[in-house]
């Protein structure tokens, strides 16, 4: 069974439309699937009815990534199962997606300061819902100031760039709690994916379990090989489930596709038996 935990549309920072995503996983024979848009669950409703018309064989998870700051700087934690008609939920994400556009809406400002002009305009024809920095890169090739997104977020937007972005989110412990009181799993996301040492890393994963936090996601593109192996010593540490997921943002990538990401031993507790 191919299944996918982790994944964008273009209600975040995704290419795909929840109908384009569903047609791409019925082509890929993917029969349980997880959108996790950042900040959003708008998306979902659309995917599954489109699924239901068209009679393909593909379970939906409701899911979400959101934005957190943690004691070690910016974090991503996944929410599965969730209800999405939880009225805490369905605030605190509107208070989200406002504080992006006041995010998006700064960084393009201080972008006018280096003489980097005529962005803003270019973000708010992409973004249908939640801004992201993905879009202010697609902004910044589309205006020619860089190559592709790779060097705007270099030159720009990412964490040596040259542009210093304020982080707004909610708090660890608030989102892990949201995601709970949502009916959802609480996923760390992308755990090696932060920019910080192993021992930090290892004190995340305590604070995300002493806040509750359940799951860690353990199958990922650009994990290899000692980073899984150490991974797995920290999961099996801090006694968390794993999860799995491609976090899918658009076709054509060689390195990272839709169901795409190491199989994990069954003596592994996953999320998967959770939901299913
Ligand atoms: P935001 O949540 O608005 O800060 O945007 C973060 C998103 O930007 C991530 O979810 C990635 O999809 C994308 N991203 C982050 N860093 C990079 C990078 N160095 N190159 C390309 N995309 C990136
Ligand atoms: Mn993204
Ligand atoms: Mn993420
Ligand atoms: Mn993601």
């Amino acid at each position: 069974m191919r299944f996918d935990f982790h994944c964008h549309s273009h209600y975040s920072d995704g290419s795909l439309s929840p109908e384009d995503l569903a047609i791409y996983a019925n082509e890929r024979e993917i029969s349980l699937l997880a959108l996790t848009d950042h900040d959003s669950i708008s998306g979902i409703a659309e995917l599954k009815s489109y699924i239901a018309k068209n009679n393909f064989e593909i379970k939906i998870i409701n899911g979400i990534e959101i934005s957190a700051l943690s004691d070690f700087g910016e974090v991503h934690v996944v929410g599965l199962g969730i209800d999405l008609e939880h009225p805490l939920l369905k605030d605190k994400l509107a208070l989200q997606i406002k504080k992006r556009w006041q995010r998006a809406t700064e960084i393009c400002e201080k972008l006018a300061k280096l003489g980097v002009n005529h962005v803003f305009q270019a973000v708010e024809k992409q973004v249908k819902e939640v801004a992201t920095r993905t879009h202010i890169a697609q902004a910044l090739v589309e205006l020619n100031y860089v190559k592709d997104k790779q060097q705007a977020f270099k030159k720009y937007i990412g964490k040596q760039g040259k542009i210093k972005i304020a982080k707004d989110w909610m708090t660890l412990d608030e989102v892990i709690d949201l995601i709970h009181q949502a009916g959802g799993i609480s996923i760390l996301a992308h755990p090696t994916r932060y920019a910080v040492s192993n021992r930090k890393l290892s004190l995340l994963l305590e604070s995300f379990k002493a806040e509750g936090g359940q799951a860690i996601e353990m199958a990922y593109p650009s994990l290899n090989k000692d980073k899984s192996a150490w991974l797995e010593l920290q999961r099996e540490k801090w006694g968390f489930m794993a999860s799995s997921g491609s976090d899918f943002h658009y076709p054509n990538l060689t390195w990272s596709d839709l169901g795409k990401f190491p199989t994990l031993s069954h003596h592994i507790p996953h999320v998967l038996n959770k939901l299913t």
